[in-house]
């Protein structure tokens, strides 16, 4: 049967994936399919060019099997990250591996017509960096707000003109022919960490804290990514908190998180701070630079600045407060806090943790670890998007184009699996 065909080819093709230097044998118990069934589908594979013999593996008494590997060389996948001032675009070969990147600023606010010529321009130069024009496979977008996942387009919020995701994803898509998907940027970031950081990896219930400007949350339960019906799952910018009292938020609803503790909220306050002489850290660099950023309240704590503390601590508090109702809604395991808050690192984490302590059920708080991001921000992003390019076009529901596409055979039966 094709579906069953087609799962089996994702299975072995995941496995091997997942490990290095696997052999036919140690295929048969990671998959649980029969010898023969194996045997056929790493044949399919091969011919479509996915993956090659790399030498001999350990002989079980007879003869030695052969290593298999990922042919990681046969193409890349280009992971573009748009965060609201600042777009990072990646190109990477199929194991993942970042062969070049780049970044820019973007203005989002300006809308898709205006800021997608700055994407298709720095994608191009990259590619070209990493000698990938013409055998890109696949091209993934994270994006700074909620995208309704199955159509894969942003849902429309009132805090930014909307990209429009379908004509930004035909645009890319006939520009690099190749299939193009697009997720909210923080299930990217968790992504990205998944990858990059082994105790995320191993970890099957996950909440990830991420965002700048907006705050956002990603949900992994059971080792995937939850979305909810709308894409909108995590989206924690826009609830309500105790500490938002009358401040309205640019989404126009009154008391959001990030009307309080958003980037625009910090910067605001560290001016407040810095002008009414309450923060001599944060007037210094006022008068330096006359604008501040979420990351010089950072600076200033870390000069020892008592009122800068304060105002990360207060963030922290706050997030952690929300983080608290998502532990105990989700009850996961690993807490990671990354985005822009993580730059404050010892500043944030110990307010975060005492927050979703005192206020998550203690049975849920009893195994539970909070931890700062472990990837490089400036690359976490994009780091998420190469891997969920990849995990896309070799996903069992993307196989059969791609197979159809490497052999060069179409309206094969899999296609209607
Ligand atoms: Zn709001």
């Amino acid at each position: 049967m094709p579906s069953e065909r087609f799962t089996g080819l994702a299975a072995v093709l995941d496995a091997v994936r997942d490990t290095t230097g696997t052999t036919q044998p140690a295929l048969v118990e990671q998959v649980g399919l029969g010898r023969s069934v194996v045997a056929e589908r790493v044949a399919e594979l091969e011919a479509a060019g996915l993956v090659a013999s790399d030498g001999l593996g350990p002989s079980t008494g007879g003869r030695a099997p052969r290593r298999l590997r990922l042919r990681a060389e046969a193409g890349f996948v280009l992971g573009i990250d748009v965060a609201s001032n600042e777009l990072v675009v990646a190109v990477a070969d199929l194991a993942g591996t970042i062969r070049a990147t780049a970044q820019e600023h973007l203005d989002v606010s300006r809308g898709w017509e205006a800021g997608l010529p700055t994407v298709e321009a720095l994608a191009r130069s990259v590619a070209d960096e990493a000698g990938a024009r013409g055998n890109v496979w696949s091209v993934a977008l994270g994006m700074p707000e909620p995208v309704a996942f199955d159509a894969g387009a942003p849902v429309a919020l009132p805090t930014m003109p909307s990209w429009d995701g379908r004509a930004v994803r035909e645009r890319l898509a006939s520009a690099w022919s190749a299939p193009v998907w697009m997720d909210d940027r923080v299930n990217l970031l968790a992504l990205g960490e998944r990858r990059v950081n082994p105790v995320a990896a191993r970890s099957a219930h996950m909440l990830y804290l991420g965002g700048g400007a907006g705050l956002g949350a990603a949900v992994v339960t059971d080792g995937r990514l939850y979305r909810g019906a709308r894409g909108l799952a995590g989206a924690i910018g826009h609830v309500t908190v105790p500490e938002g009292g009358e401040v309205v938020c640019r989404c126009g609803s009154v008391g959001c998180l990030e009307a309080v503790v958003g980037g625009a909220a910090l910067s605001r306050d560290a001016r407040l701070l810095a002008e009414t002489g309450q923060s001599p850290a944060l007037a210094a660099i006022l008068a330096e630079t006359r604008a501040l950023r979420p990351l010089d309240i950072t600076r200033a704590a870390e000069q020892g600045d008592p009122a800068a503390r304060a105002l990360l601590h207060r963030a922290a508090t706050v997030i952690g407060g929300v983080l608290a109702t998502l532990v105990n809604a989700y009850n996961p395991e690993l807490v990671v806090v990354g985005g822009g808050i993580a730059r404050a690192r010892a500043h944030v984490l110990a307010a975060m943790r005492e927050a979703i302590y005192r206020h998550a059920l203690p049975a849920a708080t009893r195994d539970l670890q909070v931890d700062l991001s472990a990837v490089d921000e400036e690359i976490a992003g994009v780091t998420g998007a190469v891997q969920f390019a990849l995990d896309q076009v070799f996903s069992r529901e993307h196989l059969p184009a791609l197979l159809a596409a490497r052999t060069g055979t179409h309206g094969e039966s899999g296609l209607s699996a």
